[in-house]
């Protein structure tokens, strides 16, 4: 049973908040809702469910994780674009856009003229100067519903000719032909699981074709008797040529020569081209429809387009995306195998030296978020005992590894440099809790 006496050591409201966490917690979460949690508290200590002394410990478990309800994680799983994680972390300059455009805005405003304008004008420009096989360019809330568009706008009712190999499900329960017969098409499968010939198409493309769809297998690769059809020998059916490119490169990349681009793809004679623009782009969730004019103009003006606006926070991070300097996304591709490893070898002798088991190895990162299966980037990692893989993904701020051959592995390839100090601080904090 509980001691009534006991009860005048519940601390009092005012001093739970004058604790530097909760203070700093009111600021952020304003000091009203941060009181609710404190009344909650002191009444389970009353009801003897908590002791008196861990009031604020207990404020402090039950407020919210981040303003926004998620919370920050370091991506230390050398999966580039980790679909659990958000994919892809936004520049500086997008998250900068974001602040900017938060409050109210000139989204559909000419301050010029004082006209209304077109909310994606902006988007729409840098688009086609990165794009300029494209003639035309529209924004919609992620890769799927630019899929959905294109369908819906062109075959609705109709055939979309479309390779057996080619229906896939990228991820999650997500099936490109579901989502196609979602939109009332009907779905003209041609070829077989390994093997598609032009002539299959040609032999499917008919009066009730509304387009011919090529999808990036994205998350597959079938090897050994296999052929596709190329876009550059689609271009010359009957129907207008549809390519969903999956991830977002604009253009060829070098180290991922076999990723599809929306540059390629348009010059190869696709009528349009659907992606994302939260994977290899770089940029916050969205979808993009890049092509030729009249087409882009008939899907911008269909009723379905506006059930698939972005607001003005999408299309401000993915205009600073464009036009700022090269996104983390980027980097990450870019950095020297050598530079990461001279990371993960400075930050295990730094642990070391804290007492931490810690070694570096070289390791293998993957692009993820559906993109470059198969392909493997040179990285390294520091690697730990495995149970700080639960400590780290519960710490503050968390660390998400990945576990290989029974060690953590804290891999560099997706973290930002700047991020190490931070990083080593953490594991040395974990190594002092009683989990590790
Ligand atoms: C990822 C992907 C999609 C879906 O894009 P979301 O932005 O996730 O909606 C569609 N097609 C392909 C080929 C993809 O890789």
């Amino acid at each position: 049973m509980f001691d009534v006496d006991e009860r005048r050591n519940i601390p009092a409201t005012d001093r739970v908040l004058g604790e530097p966490p909760l203070a700093a917690a009111a600021e952020r979460f304003g000091r009203q809702s941060v009181k609710r949690v404190v009344h909650t508290a002191q009444q389970r200590a009353r009801n003897g469910d908590i002791a008196p002394q861990d009031v604020v410990d207990e404020t402090l478990r039950q407020l919210p994780r981040g303003a926004g309800g998620l919370r920050a994680v370091h991506n230390a799983t050398g999966v580039l674009l980790h679909t659990n994680l958000g994919r892809a972390r936004l520049s500086e300059a997008a998250r900068h856009a974001l602040g900017e455009s938060a409050g109210t805005c000139d989204v559909e405003l000419d301050t010029g003229t004082g006209v209304r304008g077109r909310r994606t004008e902006s988007v729409r420009r840098a688009l086609l100067e990165a794009v300029p096989a494209a003639t035309d360019a529209h924004v919609v809330n992620n890769g799927a519903a630019a899929l959905a568009l294109a369908a819906t706008g062109l075959a609705a009712g109709r055939e979309i000719v479309l390779a057996r190999g080619e229906m896939v499900e990228i991820g999650d329960g997500f099936r490109i032909p579901e989502l196609l017969e979602s939109t009332g098409v009907r779905l003209r499968e041609v070829g077989t699981t390994n093997r598609v010939h032009l002539e299959d198409y040609r032999g499917a493309v008919g009066p009730d074709t509304g387009c011919v769809l090529k999808v990036h297998p994205s998350n597959f690769v079938i090897s050994g008797f296999t052929s596709t059809v190329e876009v550059a020998e689609l271009a010359g059916l009957p129907a207008p040529v549809v390519v969903d490119i999956g991830s977002g490169l604009l253009a060829p990349h070098t180290r991922l020569p076999d990723e599809p681009d929306a540059t390629s793809a348009l010059a190869s004679g696709a009528d349009l081209v659907t992606c994302s623009g939260d994977k290899l782009l770089g940029g916050p969730q969205s979808g993009l429809l890049l092509g030729a004019e009249p087409l882009v103009t008939r899907l911008r003006r269909h009723p379905l387009a506006r059930a698939l606006r972005v607001d003005k926070l999408t299309l401000a991070a993915l205009h600073a995306t464009l036009t700022g300097p090269p996104t983390p996304t980027a980097e990450s591709l870019r950095r020297d195998p050598d530079e990461l490893r001279e990371r993960a070898e400075h930050i295990s002798e730094k642990l070391a030296a804290a007492g931490v088991p810690a070694t570096h190895e070289t390791t293998t990162a993957t692009v993820g978020g559906g993109g470059a299966p198969g392909v493997e980037l040179p990285s390294a990692a520091v690697a730990l005992p495995e149970h700080y893989e639960p400590a780290l993904r519960r710490a503050e701020p968390a660390v998400l590894t990945r576990v290989e051959r029974g060690r953590c592995l804290l891999d560099l390839f997706a973290l930002d440099p700047a991020d190490d100090p931070e990083i080593l601080a953490t594991v040395r904090a974990v190594r002092s809790t009683p989990e590790a």
